[in-house]
């Protein structure tokens, strides 16, 4: 089918969070124009509903290094130590560049910014807005900064389903769906992927809707490398009831909230050291240990420690949603259990950003990079998208070659198949539903090669290679896709390391590697040589 070219950028950005903001907002600063296709409201995204905020070492008694130690720690061996230390030792800029655009960090009492301790952080170190709102006001202001910015022009609704590549396999445009159900192409001279995760793959999660992994998707369609797709964080303490999952963040951890199961024993200790402050692969796991042990589906997040006033002031968000939802935080405690989280792997690249195909970069959630290892420690993510896009600018800049092509339609084959409405819901239910036991915190041989069989019988079905017109059917494609790729990833690596558990796999790796996924070639590992494993201290 035929689908003309209707406008073209300096370069375009794929998904409105916080990263992708902040590429927009400092490409914009230096005359590029810009265009920022996000498929739903500008702002939604995962970086609407952080809470707990951006870790930086800014007290006296913290260092760069000291941070950069708690991540390779927390990252199990996996983590890429070069990257990591630029993304920390950049942190303070990044913090400071956030503050020019006019983001108010919550201060103490001495006018200083106020730092809170999360797992696995041997300080205080996380920065935050609002109490428990740190992504919903940053967001704000960065989207406000967008709007009044002449260079940037802001798609909202407006699905990208397809990247899409010259005669030389280089990155030209992107096939989109716009807000009127529209088809074209619109031509870029780069492309930036910042479409965050893919929690949406599993039926528990805190991720929004919007997290179904088209980004990592479509780069890979379009011939990138994919890395340690296995890597899925699953957060530990997330509200249990029956409305959306809501994560309980982890600053009331850092602020004496403590775990104990529905026989009222304390049991953190138990698993780890840091108790209820240990690394989050490790916590989710001893959370799922007692919920088997006791046979229940949550576990209680004690909170007594607090009083309610300075709660209710602390953590609004929090106090307010447990309120909405009837439960008896101080009386009870809070009904909680782990949600899938954080997509560790995504697009192989480079500090930059930079993918393995030319014109292609990735930021933030999507792109893998590196930086969290085999486990992410917390509030590194944001980080990460403060930080991360001001190393891709300049690179981008520095490249920088008008692209001269005048190319002004495509020709792109399609699925020529319809689908049902309520047959695409039943296989994305059962699809989350079946990660959700085979991809989880605990793997086994056996029921992944189960799974990766079923998965297999998806494709045979839905052909998620041919692209669909239908932005649903795309999405659940792309999640097929993705599930695939990860059950393959999961299966080859027969060994435990952070957040990836094989049970028939206990032993650690005897060096640790990244895995590469790439388009019509075998899974392989590459070296990571800087680092020997290391196992979270489980007890
Ligand atoms: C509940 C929650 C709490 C968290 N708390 C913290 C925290 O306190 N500290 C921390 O460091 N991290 C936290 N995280 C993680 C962190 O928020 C995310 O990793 C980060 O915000 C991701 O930002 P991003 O810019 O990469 O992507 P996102 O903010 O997820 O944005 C992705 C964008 O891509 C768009 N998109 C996706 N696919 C398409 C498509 N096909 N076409 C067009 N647009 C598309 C989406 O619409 C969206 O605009 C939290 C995450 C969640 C879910």
């Amino acid at each position: 089918m035929r689908f003309n070219v209707a406008a073209k950028y300096d370069v375009i950005v794929i998904g409105s969070g916080i990263s992708g903001l902040i590429c927009a907002l400092e490409l914009a600063k230096r005359n590029k124009t810009v265009c920022v296709l996000t498929k739903e409201a500008v702002t939604e995204g995962s970086s609407l509903y952080a809470q707990g905020g951006i870790a930086v070492p800014l007290s006296e008694g913290d260092s760069a290094e000291k941070h950069l130690l708690d991540t390779i720690k927390a990252g199990s061996g996996l983590t890429d130590i070069n990257v990591a230390r630029e993304i920390v030792a950049h942190s303070v800029s990044g913090l400071e560049s956030l503050i020019s655009y006019g983001i108010k960090f919550d201060s103490s009492l001495q006018d200083k910014i106020h730092l809170t301790k999360e797992a696995a952080h041997s300080v205080s170190r996380v920065c935050h807005v609002g109490g428990d709102a740190s992504g919903k006001y940053i967001t704000k202001v960065l989207v406000d900064r967008a709007c009044r910015e002449p260079n940037i022009s802001i798609s909202q609704g407006t699905f990208a389903l397809a990247l899409l590549t010259d005669k030389k396999e280089s990155i030209i445009g992107v096939l989109i769906e716009d807000v009127t159900r529209e088809h074209y192409a619109l031509l870029a001279n780069d492309i930036v992927i910042a479409s965050g995760g893919a929690g949406q793959i599993f039926e528990n999660t805190t991720n929004p809707k919007v997290c179904t992994g088209d980004g990592i998707v479509m780069s890979y369609q379009a011939g990138a490398a994919l890395q340690d797709l296995e890597m899925i964080q699953f957060h530990p303490t997330v509200l249990f009831d029956n409305g959306d999952p809501f994560l309980i963040t982890e600053a009331v951890r850092g602020e004496g909230g403590r775990l104990k199961n529905i026989k009222g024993e304390y049991f953190a200790n138990q698993y780890h050291e840091l108790g209820e402050l240990a690394p989050r692969d490790v916590l989710s796991r001893a959370i799922f240990f007692e919920l088997e042990k006791t046979n229940s589906k949550h576990v209680l997040l004690d909170i007594t420690n607090f009083s309610e006033d300075y709660f209710k002031f602390r953590f609004p968000s929090v106090y307010q949603t447990c309120l909405d939802r009837r439960v008896e935080l101080f009386k009870t405690g809070i009904p909680v259990s782990p949600a899938a989280h954080y997509f560790i792997g995504g697009i192989k690249c480079d500090l930059s950003g930079a993918a393995n195909i030319e014109h292609l970069w990735c930021v933030g959630e999507c792109a893998s990079n590196g930086f969290h290892g085999a486990n992410r420690l917390a509030s590194n993510s944001l980080l990460e998208c403060m930080v991360a896009p001001h190393f891709l600018v300049s690179k981008l800049l520095e490249d920088f070659k008008p692209n001269p092509n005048n190319i002004t339609y495509f020709e792109i084959d399609l699925d020529p198949k319809e689908y049902n409405d309520s047959i695409i819901f039943r296989i994305a239910s059962d699809l989350k539903k079946n990660n959700s036991s085979a991809l989880g915190l605990i793997r086994t041989k056996s029921v992944l090669s189960q799974h990766l069989n079923y998965l297999n019988s998806l494709f045979e079905s839905l052909s998620p290679d041919k692209l669909s017109l239908n932005c649903q059917v795309q999405e659940l494609k792309n999640m097929v896709t993705l599930s695939f790729l990860i059950c393959q990833a999961a299966l080859k690596r027969e060994h435990s390391l952070g957040v990836h558990y094989r049970q028939d796999f206990l032993n650690l790796p005897d060096e640790c590697k990244h895995l590469v996924s790439c388009k019509n070639t075998e899974l392989y590992w590459l070296s990571q040589t800087f680092l020997t494993p290391v196992t979270a201290n489980t007890k």
